[in-house]
């Protein structure tokens, strides 16, 4: 129980990776404030199960004024925010040419200056306290490029460059700041890119999975949300307290390659 008595915000919580997350922070003790459009109810309840403090905020991430509510509100709820996730994140495929630049300026939204707006109110409570982890849900994509994902490779790229700037302007203190960069993870997110192969190339849900993962992942294996996770409560801990300004990936072997 690592984190007992502490607050994790967990922005984009209720799918996914974020969802594993909050269910990791809960189960080390942490009252977690969760965040994210979906079925919110559902996540929710999974994460009470922990015997911890569950609370929702629903704002949109790709607005500044509603994320400065959101850290206000878990402030005021919790005291504290102890244990920062930057993880809500979308995606949008298509040539560099052809891409839509209203999904441009989300995806950047949404994937980099949401961190930016969260950590920038959040650390000076941090600072304050001297104790702080600040976890930014990158991707291997933040280290190397795939065609027709500009926005969302561009976006990890800058998510990387502000998690290291963050750890040196932290460095003397007791907070941390670093980036996991996960692989291929068969959430929602990449449910919808396994959907439209299968649709393209006429093969099945299956096929289209194993196509997917084993062109880029040597391991062939999807990576688990539990196992990002389990990395996150590993730089919650004490002995994860000189790991600042990491990128560390967790991705089957793709960038080893
Ligand atoms: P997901 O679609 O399951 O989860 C995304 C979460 O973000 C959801 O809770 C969603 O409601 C929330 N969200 C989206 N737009 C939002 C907005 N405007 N405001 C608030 N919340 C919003 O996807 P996931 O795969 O779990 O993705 C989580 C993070 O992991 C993302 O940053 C993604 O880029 C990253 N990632 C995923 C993979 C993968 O293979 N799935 C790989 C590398 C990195």
């Amino acid at each position: 129980m690592i984190l007992k008595g502490k607050t994790a915000l967990v922005t984009g919580s209720t799918s996914g990776i974020g969802l594993a997350m909050a269910k990791a922070m809960a189960a080390q003790g942490a009252n977690v404030m969760m965040n994210g459009f979906g079925d919110a109810e559902s996540a929710i309840a999974e994460v009470k199960a922990y015997g911890v403090q569950v609370d929702y905020h629903g704002a949109d991430m790709s607005k500044p004024d509603e994320i400065a509510q959101m850290i206000t509100a878990t402030e005021k709820r919790f005291s504290s925010i102890d244990v920062l996730v930057n993880n809500a994140g979308i995606q949008h495929v298509a040539n560099v040419e052809d891409f839509p630049v209203e999904r441009w300026d989300a995806v950047i939204a949404i994937n980099l200056s949401s961190a930016f707006h969260a950590t920038r109110l959040a650390l000076p409570g941090m600072k304050q306290r001297n104790w702080g982890r600040i976890i930014n849900i990158a991707s291997v994509h933040g280290l190397v490029a795939s065609m027709q994902k500009a926005a969302y490779v561009a976006a990890k790229h800058g998510i990387i460059g502000l998690t290291k700037v963050v750890a040196l302007e932290t460095a003397n203190t007791g907070v941390t700041c670093n980036a996991i960069c996960p692989g291929w993870v068969l959430t929602p997110l990449v449910q919808k890119q396994v959907d439209a192969r299968a649709e393209r190339e006429k093969i099945s849900n299956d096929a289209a999975k194993h196509a997917l993962v084993s062109e880029k992942q040597p391991s062939g294996e999807f990576v688990k949300p539990e196992q990002l996770a389990a990395l996150a409560i590993f730089l919650c801990g004490a002995d994860a307290s000189e790991v600042r300004g990491a990128a560390w990936n967790m991705d089957g072997g793709w960038t080893a390659q």
